[in-house]
């Protein structure tokens, strides 16, 4: 079938995108990102709260986290701790 060739590559060239990539981040890899934060996004953790997180890009690779990263968590996590009204 046609279909499961062209199946077949966009695997093959899935994942030669993901090794490349990991060929440039390189030493990130091994030893992690350096981070520098680039500013912040919105939470989104709830309604109306205005919490915002840091936004982080590794100097060495480019790499971004989008907000995804340790002191986002902390800070939806501390967010949702002071929710006083339960949901219900
Ligand atoms: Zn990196
Ligand atoms: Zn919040």
């Amino acid at each position: 079938m046609a279909g499961d060739l062209h199946n077949a590559l966009a695997e093959a060239e899935a994942q030669v995108a993901r090794l490349k990539r990991e060929i440039a981040q390189g030493p990130c890899v091994e030893f992690g990102h350096d981070w520098q934060s680039i500013g912040g996004k919105n939470a989104a953790c709830g309604d109306g709260c205005g919490c915002s997180v840091p936004v982080n890009v590794c100097t060495k690779c480019g790499d971004c986290d989008y907000g995804d990263n340790a002191d986002a968590d902390e800070i939806i996590k501390s967010c949702a701790e002071s929710e006083s009204d339960p949901q219900p």
